[in-house]
């Protein structure tokens, strides 16, 4: 063996231990943190060949540090409902990373919300965000509220009690909160409200995912599903094929989904279904997406009402069992951990050609394993599903300039950062050793530019 050879070597096993040491001292400090600890293990198996080629990442210990939030704002939320009742949730914000710039990532309304789905949430964002290009770092909020079945009124008292405490630590050069599952623009648009009451000002950065009639960006809505979309058609492209003719399969019916469905017809794809939580829907013909954006995003109904209107469609109260649809495209765009790797070979089975995450990490790693064994097309959710938070990022410049680009230029925008993305991950993915692995290049890619700032900014 040459010297070169046993340094090589003696690198790789001190970047091997390292990486093993740090996995184990977080699974001791966080037990029970199953999703973050999952988010974490991805990470790591990633990063690897880069802790061999920089050992210097070693000696100032951005392993330990990017793993350890900078703060966690737990708090009690009172609220009192229609009849008068009073309800007590449970609130949170992850101030994850702000070596890039203010920390910036959604709030989450669901009975899921707890430390642990907060942290992989607040986690997966470092990296996405640094993704993105855009001087952003990463945050998470969010609730154990759930707002099914509450009236408007409600969901207004409880949305004002939680960013009443949550107002303190956060405003448009600190933290940057934004929607995801159970927030939309009316949310926002009620927190941004007692923001500014708060504050006794209007400070229109503060938020993103506002109405674009009251401060917020044109796309901005569609941005996280057309982004998904943009990025699958670099993957099919790079290998000679694209959504024209396609048959897709895409759970979910909030806004990822909606829009991600929108986007693969308007390139020519079928859409063959789309879930909520109680069930899916299947229309061999294709979906008709007016009655789903009529039914989800104006009559606030279930999806199971679709077929009363297209009886050709069928309603199954089982929503894992999508993906048991025979499709060339699987666009998982609801939650975390819904593909499972029963559901992985299943979409194998049925020739399923690509992937492309449109939630946060949808794919359990047993399921990853699947699709990286079967050599499919894999779009990993932090490159894949960044285009929300990147218009996200362009709604903050516009409020800074105090202007408003049209939807078209906000489009542009996003496909030039989506092929970018694609392209840092193929490059990473290259540099480091495993070709065409976009999941490994988006890790690095993303992770090289926080862990360049860490060094540069000292310890911390
Ligand atoms: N919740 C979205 C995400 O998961 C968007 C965050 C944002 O726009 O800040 O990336």
């Amino acid at each position: 063996m040459t010297k070169l050879n046993e340094t090589h070597n003696d690198r790789k096993k001190r970047a091997n231990d390292y990486v093993h040491e740090v996995y184990e001292l977080i699974k001791k400090r966080n037990p029970d943190e199953k999703e973050f600890l999952q988010a974490t293990r991805e990470i790591f198996d990633s990063l690897r060949p880069v802790f061999s080629k920089h050992p210097d990442y070693i000696a100032n210990g951005i392993l330990e540090r990017i793993t350890e939030p900078e703060r966690i704002i737990i708090f009690r939320v009172a609220w009192e409902d229609d009849q008068g009742k009073v309800h007590v949730n449970r609130g949170f914000r992850v101030q994850f990373n702000s070596d890039l710039g203010p920390y910036k990532g959604g709030i989450r309304f669901h009975p899921s919300v707890n430390s642990s789905i907060m942290k992989f949430l607040a986690f997966e964002q470092i990296f996405k965000n640094a993704l993105t290009g855009q001087p952003i770092g990463a945050g998470k909020g969010g609730s154990d509220f759930d707002p099914k079945g509450k009236s408007d009124r409600e969901i207004m008292r409880f949305t004002q009690s939680f960013i009443t405490e949550l107002s303190r630590y956060i405003g448009p050069d600190t933290d940057v909160p934004a929607g995801d599952i159970g927030v939309g623009k009316r949310e926002i648009g009620y927190m941004f409200g007692q923001y500014n009451r708060l504050k006794g000002g209007y400070e229109a950065g503060v938020f993103t995912g506002k109405d674009p009639k009251h401060g917020g960006s044109l796309g901005r809505k569609e941005a996280t599903g057309y982004g998904t979309v943009y990025f699958v058609e670099e993957m099919l492209k790079e290998a000679g094929l694209s959504f024209a003719g396609k048959k897709v399969v895409v759970s979910g019916s909030g806004n990822v989904s909606t829009y991600a469905i929108e986007k693969a017809m308007q390139l020519g794809a079928t859409v063959l279904a789309c879930s909520d939580s109680g069930g899916y829907i299947y229309d061999e013909d294709g979906i008709d997406l007016d009655t789903i954006k009529r039914l989800k995003e104006v009559e606030n109904k279930r999806i199971s009402e679709y077929v009363k209107e297209h009886p050709g469609a069928k309603y199954y109260d089982d929503c894992s069992a999508i993906w048991s649809i025979p499709c060339d495209i699987a666009l998982p765009c609801a939650t975390q951990n819904e593909i499972d790797e029963i559901a992985a070979r299943i979409l194998i089975a049925n020739g399923v050609i690509a992937i492309g995450e449109g939630a946060n990490m949808p794919c359990t790693l047993e399921a990853m394993a699947v699709f990286h064994e079967h050599k499919t097309l894999f779009g990993p959710a932090k490159a894949a599903n960044a285009g929300g938070v990147a218009v996200s990022a362009m709604e903050m410049s516009q409020n800074s300039m105090r202007l408003s680009w049209t939807v078209e230029e906000v489009d542009e925008r996003l496909q030039t950062v989506m092929k970018n993305i694609y392209t840092s991950c193929l490059d990473a993915a290259e540099e480091y050793g495993h070709p065409g692995n976009l999941v490994m290049g988006a890790n690095i890619a993303g992770f090289l530019k926080v862990a360049d700032a860490m060094v540069a900014h000292g310890l911390s």
